[in-house]
């Protein structure tokens, strides 16, 4: 058992059929006292007719209610202000984190002092595999407050025993003098402020080389798996770049690459994972891609049985080259369902277009999805706009439209405009503007 390479080796090399013992043991725990002590469960339960001792193994799972961001609105409204999911008692409570409402009404969560506890593990569980150890400088660029990561990131450093330097999200050039004194050689951001950040490095002609930043790990937005993005990160910073995800109703920082880079390792004996048919809501196999279903098999406060994430992504349950056995999403988080654009009969995310406007060496790393009303013809227009200082605009217009039609399937409007027009972000960047009449 070597604690150099695994923060939990026990834990985190585990066989396949043990892992899955584990979670069919939890699931039975968890199904149990949802159903005894939480009224929004049991009710559901009722109406698709099962009961916890229903499941026998892991895949009896599918004939349990899914629960969507919705669900958890309207229980909150209609018994405010928790809902009836909350099945840990009010002394044990410890921390509220509302959803960052960028999808409508926030979703209010609360962690019980078990599950900061648990949080905080996974999390320094992740930043061990991407390469954190005690010795190590981490600059928290992550937002610290109601949002979930900028805490579990700081706890976790705590139980790895690092400096931390909690900044926060924000204060571009500060980043910068951090990376200098006292020297900063872990980052955790978003993959915008990532971005940005390199891109103000560069304007105050530092050399990546000429500081001790070694590693990144970047979530919050899909971004860091991309592979223009995470070269334009290791470059611009000249470090490792790593991917992390979380959601506020699940949790933070609870999935994230390993020194492989081979996709983001779950936390699977705390989370169980399903991958599901968009329309028909059905099981899809390892190395499909659909709806990733989040359950939560440790969580006391407020579990969530089958959580929609309305997130896409293909599960793969082989054991990962870095010696850890537990599933990875492989290639990240490839969409969300929210953020698809329908276009001339095309469907498209908007990291497709990050793909394809961050391979190109001449355009800088700020873009713009921009969705107007084309007025003579009553359709919607997708206009791209980028970033160029070049002086054969032209050209690149023409070679940018090519690639865009070869990943899109389909041809956007082009806008280039001159470096440093669109607005950076410290946080979740907003890169779709949607301009079309709005009541
Ligand atoms: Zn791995």
């Amino acid at each position: 058992m070597t604690r150099d390479q695994f923060w939990d080796p026990e834990v985190e090399k585990l066989p396949r059929s043990r892992i899955e013992a584990i979670q069919v043991e939890r699931l039975r725990w968890q199904l149990e006292r949802c159903f005894t002590e939480s009224p929004f469960y049991r009710e559901r339960f009722d109406r698709a007719g099962v009961r916890p001792s229903h499941l026998r193994g892991l895949t009896d799972l599918q004939h349990f209610p899914i629960v969507t961001k919705q669900d958890l609105r309207d229980e909150q409204a209609t018994h405010p202000p928790f809902g009836r999911y909350v099945v840990a008692s009010r002394s044990s409570w410890r921390e509220i984190h509302p959803s960052t409402g960028t999808t409508g009404v926030p979703v209010n969560t609360l962690w019980s002092a078990k599950d900061v506890d648990v949080i905080t593990d996974h999390t320094a569980r992740t930043m061990w595999s991407f390469g954190t150890r005690p010795e190590d400088t981490v600059q928290n660029a992550f937002a610290y407050g109601l949002w979930v990561a900028g805490l579990a990131v700081h706890y976790a450093c705590a139980r790895l025993g690092c400096f931390v330097i909690p900044i926060g999200a924000g204060a571009t050039s500060r980043q910068v003098d951090y990376f200098l004194t006292p020297g900063s050689t872990v980052l955790l951001a978003t993959p915008s402020f990532a971005i940005h950040i390199a891109e103000h490095l560069r304007e105050r002609g530092i050399k990546p080389e000429d500081i001790p930043l070694r590693v990144g790990c970047f979530g919050g937005e899909p971004g860091a798996e991309v592979p223009a993005t995470r070269t334009r990160i290791e470059r611009g910073l000249g470090i490792d770049c790593y991917d992390y995800y979380g959601l506020g109703e699940i949790a933070p920082t609870f999935a994230s690459e390993c020194t492989a880079k081979a996709g983001l390792h779950l936390a699977e004996d705390h989370y169980l994972a399903e991958v599901l048919d968009p329309e028909t809501r059905e099981p899809l196999g390892p190395g499909r891609t659909g709806v990733l279903v989040l359950t939560h098999l440790t969580r006391e406060a407020m579990p969530m049985i089958r959580y929609w994430t309305n997130d896409y992504a293909r599960l793969d349950p082989e054991p990962c080259r870095c010696g850890r056995t537990h599933g990875r999403l492989a290639g990240g988080i490839s969409g969300r369902a929210d953020d698809l654009i329908i276009y001339k009969g095309a469907k498209f995310y908007p990291v497709q277009v990050e793909g394809v406007v961050r391979a190109f060496p001449e355009l800088a790393d700020e873009f713009r999805i921009e969705i107007s009303s084309d007025e003579s013809k009553g359709t919607d227009l997708v206009t791209v706009v980028a970033e160029t200082d070049s002086g054969e605009v032209e050209r690149v217009e023409e070679r940018l439209r090519k690639a865009l039609a070869e990943s899109l399937g389909v041809t956007p409007e082009l806008r280039l405009v001159s470096i440093g027009s669109l607005e950076r972000t410290v946080f979740k960047a907003r890169r779709v503007v949607d301009l079309r009449r709005s009541g």
